[in-house]
């Protein structure tokens, strides 16, 4: 059994399997570009941002119904039970389907039918957090707040994502200012292909309380210094750096580094079925390319759940701290 971890990067969207893109596909009336799943595999294999993009947003007219969305849920916490996961906190993008005509209610009803039972069925639990695209306005990401407000007893937090360069985090100021008076946690991706600037920005001017990526803040000593003082955590996602180019080869990514500079990193997945595999197979990668040890895979796996949402479970994160303290690696 794999290390137990928490899952604090993953968008909903980016575990569509070619398998099921073909069977929503199909229940639905939608064609799809590709003659099969083979082929609809050979695509995933793109080369950059824009490719991945495109192919990212077609494949979301597949999925309409609250059915099509448990489905997808259902399907990726079955994988991620299997990859150790006892906690995951799933983004999702509800301006990427609102803008296709299908409801907000549709989507956080249908992703929570599955959440819903994924304790007793996966042992894992869960939260929704949502995330605003940031190359969409500043006034698209606010009516989406709004239409969340029916639902937010369901949603825990807001986050930030989508093609990062030319979108500051600041041009959300508002935005993230009524989801702290709405109660709602803040996270936002930053420092991924955008500057490190943009990592001090989500903290100063958006108040958030975890970086998504943040790689780029080790061009700016001061941050790194800042992000370590105050435990602010880091969502890595090794496999999906290697496929979006932000590193040349898993071999060059610096997670040892930012470990060693005490910064509170976590290794996640990102988009799993589009960037080579799920988060254990970035725990794998990781450890091989960078021939982490025992103690470092722990302070992963640690980091992970000190880095969770579950101010309102105190109790459950110390059972989750006590499974990775117990945990024998290499047993
Ligand atoms: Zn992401």
């Amino acid at each position: 059994m794999p290390v137990p971890k928490a899952e604090l990067h993953l968008h909903i969207e980016g575990t569509l399997e070619p398998e099921l893109a073909f069977a929503l596909a199909a229940r639905n009336g939608v064609t799809l570009p590709y003659a099969d799943t083979e082929a609809l595999r050979e695509a995933y294999r793109f080369s950059d941002l824009q490719s991945f993009l495109d192919l990212y947003y077609g494949l979301m007219a597949v999925l309409r119904t609250a059915e099509d969305f448990t489905e997808l849920a259902d399907a990726y916490l079955a994988r991620a039970g299997e990859q150790g996961v006892r906690h995951a906190e799933i983004f999702f993008d509800p301006q990427a389907h609102t803008a296709r005509g299908v409801p907000f209610g549709v989507v956080v009803e249908g992703l929570c039918a599955a959440l819903d039972r994924a304790e007793e069925r996966y042992g894992i639990s869960t939260r929704l957090i949502m995330c605003f695209l940031r190359d969409e306005s500043a006034e698209s990401a606010m009516a989406t707040l709004e239409a969340a407000k029916p639902y937010l007893g369901r949603i825990t937090g807001v986050g930030l994502d989508s093609a990062e360069v030319g979108h500051p985090p600041a041009k959300f100021r508002e935005v993230y200012e009524e989801a702290a008076r709405l109660g709602l946690r803040r996270v936002a991706h930053a420092g991924e292909e955008g500057p490190a600037a943009y990592v001090r920005e989500a903290l100063d001017v958006l108040g958030v309380e975890r970086i998504d990526h943040g790689l780029r803040c080790l061009e700016d000593p001061e941050l790194v210094e800042r992000l370590a003082r105050e435990r602010v955590p880091l969502t890595l996602c090794p496999l999906s750096n290697v496929r979006l180019r932000a590193i040349d080869a898993i071999g060059d990514h610096p997670l040892r580094t930012m470990l060693a500079a005490g910064l509170v990193a976590t290794v996640n997945s990102d988009d799993p079925a589009y960037f080579g595999g799920y988060v254990e197979d970035n725990f794998d990668a990781v450890r091989d390319a960078l021939g982490l040890g025992e103690e470092e895979l722990r302070t992963l796996a640690r980091n992970s759940f000190l880095a969770a949402f579950l101010e309102d479970d105190e109790e459950l994160r110390g059972r989750y701290l006590a499974e990775v303290e117990a945990y024998g690696f290499g047993a």
